[in-house]
């Protein structure tokens, strides 16, 4: 058992209280769990503006696709939402404020699946679309494809006219820190800064703290619409200094994201992705609500599997009763929670109650 699993024992079991939070939910007519990382996220190392910045960014987040649920918008939009706003977000490893990799760059994976008709949409690498997640809905809308790489990806994401950056716009002081920061640990040179991004000291205080490597800064959601249908949706920026084009658990379907209508399930991860590929997390869950487990008592068991052979993370999984659970084996995950029947709330660590 690892550090990170270590330091979190009791305290994540004591944080899942699994059935009793089941019962304790009204049936709502549409619901919406989002998360945006998890890792070593102790009170002690979060600054109070640190801790209130990453509070209003998921409200934010959940406000957006709340709004789109509400007006009887479909849970693909709603996911696509509160996304696309944490993708913007620095605060978060997706978008705007992904980590880097060894050599330097921001290359960004993302994925989301429609939970009736189990048609998914995934991308990996990509660097210059500014909202990862729309390229993955485009790939499963307007493209015969699940999974599209790089060059290729990139070109499709342009070609159905969604926004492309200069690769400077994800730059993030923090991220970049840390990159330095690990490459220096391994003996390994540190690339040349990008160009095009700003001088040393220049962006706000809060995109230039230091960053906590054990955190997984992975954003998702999961959503119930009015009419019934699930969907999931993941984007990130990978791991600190990834090499050899290394894609994750986010993008493949099954591993970091997945849902189906079918076994009453919507699922998003965070986490060290080779785990969560190898544990096959998220489709995993939704085999394990199919057969009649509680969303909670399949996402606590599944983080228990993925966690017996060395993974750390989480999952956010929403039931088509809009049902909502969460479950992580680390000591906290960015995360929140609306639903018709219950008003909006969020949570950093492990031991804070997301019940109504
Ligand atoms: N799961 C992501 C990956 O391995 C990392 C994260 O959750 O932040 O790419």
């Amino acid at each position: 058992m690892n550090a990170i699993r270590l330091a979190c024992l009791s305290l994540c079991v004591l944080a899942a209280p699994a059935t009793a939070q089941d019962t304790a939910q009204a049936r709502p007519a549409w619901a919406l769990a989002i998360h945006g990382g998890a890792g070593v996220i102790e009170r002690q190392d979060l600054s109070p503006e640190q801790d209130a910045a990453y509070r209003a960014s998921l409200q934010r987040a959940l406000d957006a696709g709340a709004a789109v649920l509400e007006a009887g918008g479909s849970a693909l939009d709603a996911v696509e939402a509160a996304v696309r706003l944490m993708e913007d977000d620095p605060l978060f490893n997706a978008g705007r404020g992904a980590v880097f990799t060894a050599a330097g760059r921001n290359e960004l994976d993302a994925a989301v699946m429609d939970g009736r008709t189990r048609n998914a949409g995934a991308v990996a690498g990509l660097t210059r679309t500014r909202h990862p997640i729309a390229a993955a809905r485009a790939v499963m809308e307007q493209s015969p494809h699940v999974m599209l790489i790089g060059e290729g990806a990139e070109t499709f994401a342009a070609a159905r006219g969604l926004e492309q950056v200069d690769p400077a716009f994800f730059f993030t002081e923090s991220r970049w820190r840390a990159l330095e920061r690990t490459l220096r640990d391994r003996s390994e040179p540190l690339p040349e800064r990008p160009a095009g991004v700003p001088a040393p000291g220049a962006m706000a205080a809060l995109h230039q703290a230091p960053l906590d490597e054990r955190k997984f800064g992975t954003v998702g959601a999961v959503a119930l619409d009015r009419s019934g249908r699930l969907a999931a949706g993941t984007s990130t920026g990978g791991m600190t200094a990834k090499r050899w084009g290394r894609v994750g658990d986010v993008p493949v379907i099954g591993a970091g994201t997945y849902a189906s209508n079918a076994d009453g399930c919507a699922v998003s991860a965070t986490g060290s992705g080779e785990y969560f590929i190898r544990a096959t997390v998220a489709r995993d869950i939704c085999h394990r609500t199919g057969g009649g487990a509680s969303v909670q008592a399949a996402a606590d068991s599944e983080i228990a599997d993925v966690g017996s052979i060395g993974g750390d993370g989480g999952v956010i999984v929403m039931g088509t009763d809009g049902t909502f659970a969460f479950a992580m084996n680390t000591p906290g995950m960015y995360r929140g929670a609306v639903s018709s029947a219950r008003p909006a709330a969020v949570a950093i660590y492990a031991d804070e109650d997301l019940r109504p």
